[in-house]
């Protein structure tokens, strides 16, 4: 498969490398159209969106600011149960600011559509969404996603920032985790 699977861990790819790099220049390209002589921040979301916000921020030609914030979306089950924790939060105000929060997925959509409110409450300016993968299950919540990478159907991918039990974060392709891994 690659320097770090071994062909049975990854059942099939489903976005490669040069296609992230492709979308994400796409995506760079209408940012800087829509947000033409505004000032912008990127929040990323640890700790998946690390490597979206890496190569989106890098294929913008303008300044940004960047903050991270960390949430939990889990309780002690696998399933998003909309009740969002904290765990790390901005590092400053964000009154008045036009906020880009940066994703790896979108899944349920409660996790964004939590942080959204969240974040319109500090008095921000506007508050946008860009994730790099979003699943059909997204589609049930009243979630406002501007910015998608990539559609993809209901099924556990890794890599590229997601994981599987903190493993294949840093793989530069996404795909299916192999079922046998979790079973
Ligand atoms: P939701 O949109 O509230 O259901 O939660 C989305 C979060 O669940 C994401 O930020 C990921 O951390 C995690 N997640 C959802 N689907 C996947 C997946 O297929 N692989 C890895 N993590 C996932
Ligand atoms: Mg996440």
């Amino acid at each position: 498969m690659d320097r770090l699977t071994s062909g049975t861990d990854v059942e099939k790819v489903i976005v490669t490398a040069d296609q992230i790099t492709a979308r994400l220049i796409e995506i760079a390209r209408q940012v800087e159209k829509d947000y033409e002589g505004r000032e912008l921040l990127l929040i990323g979301i640890l700790k998946g969106a690390v490597m979206t916000m890496a190569d989106f921020s890098r294929a913008l030609n303008r300044h940004v600011e960047m903050d991270w914030m960390a949430v939990s979306s889990y309780g002690s089950g696998t399933k998003s149960s909309g009740v969002v924790r904290i765990l790390k939060d901005l590092d400053r105000d964000i009154t008045g600011k036009n906020v880009l929060i940066v994703e790896d997925i979108v899944d349920t959509g409660l996790t964004l559509a939590w942080l959204k409110s969240n974040l319109e409450s500090r008095g921000t300016n506007s508050v946008e969404i860009l994730t790099m993968l979003r699943k059909p299950e997204a589609a049930k919540v009243e979630v406002d996603v501007k910015y998608v990478g990539f559609d993809i159907p209901t099924e556990f991918v890794i890599g590229y920032g997601l994981d599987f039990n903190e493993k294949y974060r840093n793989l530069d392709f996404i795909g299916v985790l192999a079922k046998h891994m979790y079973s």
